[in-house]
């Protein structure tokens, strides 16, 4: 899915079957609709940044990836959301403000190649023609690439007013996006859950969870107290280096900057982990049928001996974190930062760096 968003965006969302399910509904159960109110859309973008640390953690301490269960729970409240949210209201208010998919999806889409342009016709036939985006955007609103699916809706318009463009370097043409609150909180939140991911494939977690483990009694508590403090590291170094600088401009414009610029180191770390657990978890699968019919726990503690150091697989990883890293060279530079040369070196190589250092380590898969 990660992968997905850097070529096309949100169009995974266009797709999906809980989404088009709510359509399906829209179309039997007919008639007028109100607009969902500002009230719920706050509660949603919320629910949604509450629901992607939740489903992290549900991966990290509860093998959600290998708990049918889990994960059926899942596929069953995102659908009832979107459907339940499409009887009432018009578009797809799930999709926009409530999925913690979508918001994940919606972050990465930053960085992604294809996505709706203003055409020719100007910026007012541009609007008008998405008058029926299920998704409340437009192809001139600013939050476009966080929000817009896809779905084509304003291309069937025709004419000049909008059109599919195909950038490796996006937005060049265009402002420079920016994120709310809740956006950068996001992003802080995603990094935090992969560096936790990256860091429980390491030597160094083993040593944490005999430790931790000498004083709690459950392995999933101490996964899950470790990857909160971890969390909170993240946000709290974040937090701290907005408010530090605050006297060089708006402390919460920095913050959100800062976390714009982190979006590409994200989405490296994400696809770099994604072929960790599919090139050494392989086996796994194994595991999960084996936790599916009962005679193994989800999560584990990895033997002593289950690290290893797969050379091509770590050059790859490290390839990505690199390119990751120049992404963000290449946003904060768009971003007009008001941090110096160094300090913004420093503040915004330090993730990439602590990652590098991980990848350097043997890694088990303990997926
Ligand atoms: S109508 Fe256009 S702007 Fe709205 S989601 Fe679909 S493709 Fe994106």
């Amino acid at each position: 899915m990660p992968l997905t968003a850097l070529f096309v965006g949100r169009l995974w969302c266009a797709l999906c079957p809980a989404g088009a399910l709510g359509d399906w509904v829209q179309g039997v159960f007919s008639g007028a609709r109100a607009m969902a109110p500002a009230w719920m859309q706050r509660l949603g973008a919320w629910s949604a940044l509450a629901g992607v640390v939740a489903t992290g953690l549900a991966f990290l301490a509860l093998g959600l990836e290998t708990n049918g269960a889990l994960t059926a729970l899942l596929l069953v409240l995102v659908t009832v959301g979107a459907v339940a949210l499409a009887l009432p209201f018009r578009g797809r208010v799930w999709c926009r403000w409530f999925c913690p998919l979508g918001l994940m999806l919606g972050l990465y889409s930053r960085v992604g190649w294809l996505e709706i342009s203003p055409g020719s016709a100007g910026t007012r036939a541009s609007a008008g023609a998405a008058r029926a985006c299920p998704q409340f955007t437009s192809p001139v609103s600013h939050q476009r690439r966080h929000d817009c699916i896809l779905c084509g809706q304003c291309l069937k318009q025709g004419g000049e007013a909008v059109r599919l463009s195909f950038d490796p370097a996006p937005g060049r043409a265009s402002r420079p996006p920016s994120l709310t609150l809740i956006q950068a909180l996001g992003v802080n939140l995603l990094l935090g859950l992969l560096m936790v991911d990256s860091l429980r494939m390491t030597p160094p977690f083993l040593d944490y969870m005999t430790l931790a483990l000498s004083y709690l009694s459950s392995y999933r508590l101490a996964l899950t107290l470790g990857g909160l403090a971890l969390l909170g590291l993240v946000l709290g170094a974040q937090a701290g280096v907005a408010r530090v600088a605050a006297r060089l401009g708006d402390r919460g414009r920095l913050f959100r900057q800062l976390s714009l610029a982190l979006v590409p180191l994200a989405l490296a770390l994400h696809l770099a982990l994604s072929a960790q657990h599919l090139v050494a978890g392989g086996p796994g699968v194994l595991q999960g049928i084996g936790v599916e019919i009962g005679f193994l726990a989800s999560g584990h503690m990895p033997p002593a001996d289950a690290y290893s150091t797969i050379v091509p697989l770590k050059s790859f990883q490290l390839l990505l974190l690199a390119l990751g890293v120049a992404g963000v060279a290449y946003q904060s530079s768009r971003s007009k930062l008001a941090l110096g040369g160094r300090t913004r070196m420093m503040v915004l190589g330090a993730p990439g760096l602590m990652q590098g250092l991980i990848f350097l380590q043997p890694m088990s898969a303990a997926c």
